[in-house]
């Protein structure tokens, strides 16, 4: 197996550094807005052959839209499939990420899974009565695959979101008036907000994604996950993962991968490895910049096909 070393990892980082400057961090709510623009950090899964990381990986930073890849992964082992396939579509989303415009098909149901649309639609199918209660799952689901307990949510995030979620909100009773979803507006989008609001940091993220890379199926929280479930997502991450850039990435990068405005990325490698990138300078689709060429020098140094 490819084994990347430290000091090469180090040198990937400096090499991405003079390009962050491009870019902005996301400031559409006040503790996103406060990240560094310069900062970045990575980390490489390789499993029994351990962790590598480069930058500052005790930096925290909260899931954001990255979460999404473990609430559908929850909602087809609890729903299956078919019933998740019925609901959500699997096409690239031609808009931004949570425009109303263009996030339902001629069919009438949201383009993805990682739209916003979709990802209300899937929060509505997890299992629980509350909000907190789909989250508590949501929580242990990410905690358990990225075996860290001390996760947890940054509830002060999570509450600004709900205060500035207009478009969501707009969303969100745009899909009950459809009866695409069934819990009340406010309560969807408490749920939605608190799950994007889960704070992690680089190595959780590459160990979560080394999780995902799995072939066959994997034991999570004593419940086996299905390989075929973990297949669909990877290659969702890869056709749909970078908002309105992914088939660029696909072409140019070939790592399933997800990001969030948090500048948040996790990348999925096969034969077990997973890679967590924080970088929260973005380009105008929303995509940390550094995240893309860190991506893309793995890519190569990994031998992704
Ligand atoms: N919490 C964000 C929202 O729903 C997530 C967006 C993202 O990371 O793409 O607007």
């Amino acid at each position: 197996m490819t084994v990347i070393a430290a000091d090469q990892l180090k040198d990937l980082v400096e090499q991405v550094k003079p390009w962050l400057g491009s870019g902005a961090v996301s400031n559409y709510l006040p503790e996103l807005s406060q990240a560094r623009p310069d900062d970045l950090a990575v980390a490489v899964d390789f499993g029994e052959d351990g962790v590598v990381t480069a930058g500052d990986r005790i930096a925290k930073f909260t899931l954001q839209s990255v979460v999404k890849v473990f609430t559908l992964l929850l909602a087809l082992h609890h729903r299956g499939k078919d019933y998740v396939f019925e609901r959500v579509g699997c096409d690239q989303a031609l808009g931004s990420y949570n425009s109303l415009e263009s996030f339902v098909r001629t069919s009438g149901v949201p383009v993805n899974p990682f739209v916003n649309a979709g990802a209300l639609v899937i929060v509505d199918m997890l299992p629980g009565h509350d909000p907190d209660d789909r989250v508590a799952s949501v929580l242990d689901f990410v905690r358990a695959l990225a075996n860290n307990p001390a996760i947890g949510v940054d509830l002060g995030t999570a509450r600004s979101e709900l205060m500035l979620a207009d478009q969501n909100r707009a969303l969100a009773y745009y899909l009950r008036g459809h009866n695409f979803v069934s819990t009340t507006v406010e309560e969807l989008l408490w749920a939605y907000c608190q799950m994007c609001a889960i704070e992690v940091d680089v190595v959780d993220l590459a160990t979560a994604g080394r999780m995902l890379s799995e072939s066959t199926d994997i034991c999570v929280m004593g419940e086996m996950l299905d390989a075929s479930h973990l297949r669909l997502v990877r290659r969702l991450m890869l056709s749909t993962g970078m908002y309105e850039a992914s088939g660029h990435y696909a072409c140019e990068v070939g790592i399933p991968a997800k990001c969030g405005v948090s500048g948040a990325m996790m990348g999925v490698v096969r034969h077990h490895k997973g890679i967590g990138i924080y970088g929260p300078a973005l380009d105008a689709s929303g995509n940390s910049i550094g995240g893309l060429r860190l991506m893309q020098l793995l890519s190569k140094l990994l031998d992704v096909d």
